[in-house]
């Protein structure tokens, strides 16, 4: 996709600046982050590589239990601001498996494929349309094609994932893992517009699983085989498409900042016609600077009533809407913002991720590795730290506390180690705040400091001391 041709639009301030093109980032400021990310997330249980102890899958990963609490946050936030927070927005969770007419009708089965270049020498297939990032299997130094490699002619490769639906492998049984969560909202449009009782505009909300057989998964878990995304179809009348398109922008764009993606690291696309899907009147992509160059989170794309007209075409059954005022009767147009779970996931890592060094407890200068995760979203809310784990009433007053606030989030409990070890790795865990009971707490240095805690900040690394009877509301405050 040309990075250069833009067609200039017309949008708020703050939108104009991320409009403005700049040049393609090569790696970013953190050098060659990329690696230590990848490693982090493995040491501390974010992502793994799928069965990993068989020589892993390519293009398919295992999120641990630091990385699944991060997404189900993503996830909880992008459904709270999108569908709990909204009177025109409704969710639904639809099937992996579908009737393979879906597909015949939404064009995927005949399209949804990429140009595949075969090298004959060194077996590498590659896209077509990616050779400039690629590089020969036998001289990793050089592309396909710079080497004295023999290519093939591209041919094209469906993206989907075929499978069998019953008992017989024939022909009649064929269907596909959806490449997309959208078709599911397009062909259920009927029945919720019934069952929910919308008028336009309204939207379909769904988070879920996604598969595309890629042909070089790549990227860590940006370009993977099995993903999630979340969609909404915003469905409206054919006039407040253009206007709509906007509005989602926008939109999306607030949602990247509230979940702590850096303002300067977002950029808007606006995809030329030229490489915009035939149907679409207007596509804008979300870009993210990750430390492997600039690349699409997600898609908003004005995709007219292409859908719906397909889909009431091939099943023969009317997916009109009657508009009670104005007693016309038509296919309504859709506005679909389309982001991928995965990559947003990733996003959010690279943003957090930085290194330090610092003056340690023992007055020593060591690296600190921190993930600085927007509290909203961080895996671990808290982590509460009794100072000695040999001291019993140390341990139940910190037990205590963790009973205190675990209805109200995410606590980790942790005894074991110097204390700066203990804070060290709730740094790389990205825990915004830590707890620490300690011999004022129990009311051995005087009635004043009884029932208070040391209260440690993540970011700043700074130490207050705080009541006990404070300290939900404080943190409940601080991580919304
Ligand atoms: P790309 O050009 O990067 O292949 P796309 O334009 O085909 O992406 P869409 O079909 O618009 O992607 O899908 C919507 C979103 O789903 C993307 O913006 C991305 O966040 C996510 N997504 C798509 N393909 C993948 C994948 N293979 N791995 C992870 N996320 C993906």
């Amino acid at each position: 996709m040309s990075q250069e041709d833009i067609a200039p639009v017309e949008v708020g301030s703050g939108l104009a600046k991320l409009l403005t093109r700049r040049p393609m980032a090569g790696k970013n400021d953190k050098g060659d982050s990329m690696e230590k990310i990848v490693s982090l997330c493995k040491r501390r249980g974010f992502v793994f590589q799928s069965s990993e102890i068989y020589g892993g899958l390519n293009g398919c990963w295992d999120y641990g239990p630091l990385g699944v609490e991060l997404k189900r946050n993503l996830k909880d936030y992008w459904w709270r601001r999108n569908v709990l927070e909204r009177e025109d927005v409704v969710g639904m969770d639809g099937s992996i498996l579908m009737n393979r007419n879906v597909w015949r009708a939404s064009g995927h089965e005949s399209t949804f494929s990429d140009p595949l270049i075969d090298c004959k020498t060194c077996k590498g297939r590659f896209r077509a349309d990616q050779l400039e990032d690629s590089r020969c299997l036998l001289k990793p130094s050089k592309r396909p094609g710079e080497c004295d490699g023999e290519l093939t002619e591209p041919r094209q490769f469906n993206m989907m994932f075929r499978t069998f639906v019953g008992a017989s492998e024939d022909d009649s049984s064929v269907t596909y893992l959806r490449p997309e969560t959208a078709q599911s909202m397009f062909v259920q449009f009927k029945n919720v517009l019934e069952t929910s009782r919308q008028k336009l505009p309204f939207g379909l909300a769904q988070i879920g699983k996604a598969f595309r057989n890629e042909i070089n998964p790549r990227h860590f878990t940006f370009r993977s085989r099995e993903f999630e995304q979340m969609e909404i179809e915003y469905f409206c009348r054919p006039e407040q498409g253009k206007e709509l398109l906007e509005y989602w922008l926008k939109e999306r764009l607030k949602f990247y900042e509230e979940i702590g993606l850096s303002f300067e690291k977002l950029h808007v696309l606006d995809v030329p016609e030229a490489d915009r899907a035939h149907y679409s009147e207007g596509t804008y992509d979300i870009e993210y600077d990750f430390p492997f160059g600039r690349q699409e989170l997600e898609g908003v794309a004005y995709r007219t009533n292409y859908d719906l007209r397909k889909h009431q075409e091939h099943s023969g059954k009317p997916l009109e809407y009657f508009d009670d005022e104005t007693k016309e009767k038509f296919v309504p147009h859709v506005v679909e913002p389309s982001a991928g779970v995965d990559r947003t996931v990733l996003a959010l890592l690279c943003e957090a991720y930085d290194e330090e060094t610092i003056t340690n407890e023992k007055g020593k200068e060591e690296m600190r590795t921190v993930m600085r995760f927007h509290p909203r979203i961080a895996p671990v809310k808290c982590g509460v730290f009794p100072l000695l784990k040999n001291k019993p009433e140390l341990v139940a007053k910190a037990r205590d506390l963790v009973d205190l606030l675990r209805p109200h989030m995410h606590v980790f409990y942790d005894e074991g180690g110097a204390i700066g070890r203990r804070y060290r790795r709730q740094d790389e865990a990205g825990t915004p705040f830590g707890v620490t009971i300690d011999f004022e707490t129990l009311g051995e240095q005087g009635d004043d400091l009884r029932d208070t805690v040391t209260l440690r900040e993540r970011d700043s690394m700074k130490q207050t001391r705080v009541p006990i009877q404070e300290l939900t509301d404080r943190l409940i405050q601080e991580i919304r």
